[in-house]
Formats: structure tokens, sequence, C-alpha cells
């Protein structure tokens, strides 16, 4: 039997009702989770790890790393790993872990709920049998596995806050459809040699979303000289104002003078970015920016947070960045 090993990190998955709303019960969520299903020994061996209890809105790089290392540590003693996370923030910490688990030979699946397992009609029960049956198979990278898709994780986002259906991968097909049979698509390993822990990742990195009536001296007061990497999260094919007084260009042009990156993405979850098709793209690409293709924002986002932390250069960094390291684009 395949052995797994369950972190737990917190969310929903790890909450209690409480009055109209839900919080966090570090205590019970282990026997509730054997009390709950216990059946999951019928499908691996299981072993639990509460290596953290958050909300996942409180996540950071730290916490990337603790889940990276606990993999490290725990990864030639288990067959696959199945991470309990909050929904809010669980694209970015799938992204973040496929850029820094290098090598990855084994599955390490995302799940999570919209309703607290104890709850009558909780999806958690179904989330978590399906992930962890998914990391007894042959998947050799970093996946989202919820309601009836596993998606890749640097492919994925938060789509809803109400549905089941929360998680959409809108640019690639989910790794497998999960039905009466559990359907496998797509399987692939990115590279081979040893595993390694590289969870290393660099806070310079600044989102900024385009809208209109952006007033660009309101950007006046960023500290470029502490930003290495602006994430401009534009309309549509890569397009912001270049006109008037509203006009980007100019907030380019200072972040080029600083030596910091500027990275196109868009707020349209479908299709990429194609920086050559409007004036607005065009204008981009001359004062020096980059476009990220159909990667989704917590994909762009956590893949500079990785590549400045082991990267000087910024042309190194900007041509990595057009480039997929584990599918994310
Ligand atoms: N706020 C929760 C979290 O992300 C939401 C969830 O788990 O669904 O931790």
């Amino acid at each position: 039997m395949k052995k797994i090993l369950l972190i737990q990190t917190g969310g929903t998955i790890a909450m209690n009702a409480k009055g109209a709303g839900v919080e966090l019960d570090p205590e019970s969520w282990s026997k509730v989770l054997y009390k709950e299903i216990p059946e999951l020994s019928d499908i691996a061996e299981i072993a639990t790890f509460p290596l953290f209890f958050e909300d996942s809105s409180d996540l950071n790089a730290t916490h990337w790393t603790q889940l990276a290392d606990c993999i490290e540590q725990n990864y030639d003693t288990y067959d696959g790993f199945v991470i309990l996370h909050g929904t809010d923030t669980m694209a970015y910490s799938a992204s973040a872990l496929s850029f820094g688990l290098k090598n990855l030979s084994k599955p390490v699946i995302f799940t999570g709920s919209q309703l607290p397992m104890s709850t009558i009609r909780s999806d958690a029960r179904r989330n978590l049998v399906n992930a962890i049956e998914l990391a007894t198979m042959d998947f050799k990278e970093v996946g989202i596995c919820f309601n009836d898709a596993l998606y890749r994780g640097n492919r994925a986002t938060k789509l809803s806050i109400g549905d089941f259906d929360a998680f959409g991968s809108p640019n690639f097909s989910p790794l497998a459809d999960i039905g009466i049979q559990i359907e496998t698509r797509v399987s692939e390993q990115f590279s081979s040699g040893k595993f390694e822990n590289k969870a290393k990742y660099s806070d310079e990195v600044f989102v900024l979303t385009a809208h209109p009536n952006l007033n660009p001296e309101l950007l006046d007061g960023l500290n470029l000289e502490k930003i290495r990497a602006v994430i401009l999260r534009a309309f549509g094919s890569g397009n912001f104002c270049i006109k008037g007084k509203n006009s980007l260009l100019l907030f380019l042009d200072k972040c080029r003078k600083n030596n910091v990156i500027v990275a196109i993405v868009s707020q349209a979850d479908f299709d990429s970015v194609d920086l050559t098709q409007y004036t607005a793209g065009r204008a981009a690409l001359k004062h020096g920016a980059i476009g990220g293709n159909d990667m989704t924002l917590e994909a762009a986002l956590t893949k500079l947070m990785f590549l400045l932390a082991h990267y000087d250069s910024k042309t190194d960094i900007e041509a990595l960045f057009q480039k997929s390291i584990v599918g994310e684009l």
C-alpha cells in the first residue's frame, strides 16, 4: 500500500462552524478527519503532519519554504503528499511550490474545501478522498484537486467564492478528470535528476492593476530602489492607458531607469497576452516591458519571486520568465 503524508496548513477544511461564520480549530482536525472518513485507510497508509494552522490569507513565502522543507524531510519515506490548505491563496502556494520543488518525481496535491469538514453538506470529504487517491497515482508535479478535477498547480486559479467548483485552469486542460473513474489526461515530468528543495522567494515584486482613470502620480510614492519587478495586470491582450495624464508610459520609463523588470499579464483569465497586437502593447515593448504569455497572476508572481531569489541578472530573469520551467505557460 502506498504511503501518503497529509500535511495540514489550515483553511476552511480545518475550521469549525462558529455562529454565522467559521473559525480555525487546530485541536479537533485530525480526530474529525478519521471520524468522518474511516475508509481513508483503505486507500493508502496515511500519516498526518500538522505543519501550521492559518487562514490562507495570512500565508507568505516563509510558509511556502516550511512546506517545501517538510516535503524534503519526508521525501524518501512517502510516495505522495497531500496538503490541506485554504482555498483563497491555494493557487499561489501551489505555484510557488511548483517552482521550488525541483526534479519532483512524486505527486504533491493541494486540496481544501468550501465548507468545514464537520458541516453536513461539506465538500471536504470528497476533495480529501480524491486528493489522497490522486497522491497514490503516477503524477510528478504539484496539483490542485478540487471538486471533480486535478489541475496543474501553476495553471489553476480560484474562480468562485460560493460554488463547490471553486477552481479552474483557464489555459490548460486538467491533469485528471474525476468521475466514476479517475481519468488521467496529462502526466509529465519536467526534469529528471535528484530531487532538490530550491524554495527561496524574494519579496521585491509589486503587482499593479491597470484601471480606467488610474492616476500615475499615485505611483510616485513607490520606492523603485526596493522593487526589482512590477507585474502590470493589464486589460485584454496587454493593454493599458498610453494617452494623456493617465498614460503609464512614464512609469514604465522610470522602472527601466531603475533596472526594474515590468512584466505584463492580463486581467482576463482566458488566452494569452500578445504585446504585438495593439499600440499600447507595442509601446510597452518599446519601453522595456515583457509579456507574461498565458500565465496566471499566481504563476507570474511566484515565478518572479522565485527567479529574483535565485538570479541577479535582469536579462537572465527576463529570459527565464518568458520560458516554461514547470509547465506554467
Ligand atoms: N479563508 C479561507 C482560507 O483561504 C477560505 C477557504 O479555505 O476556503 O483559508
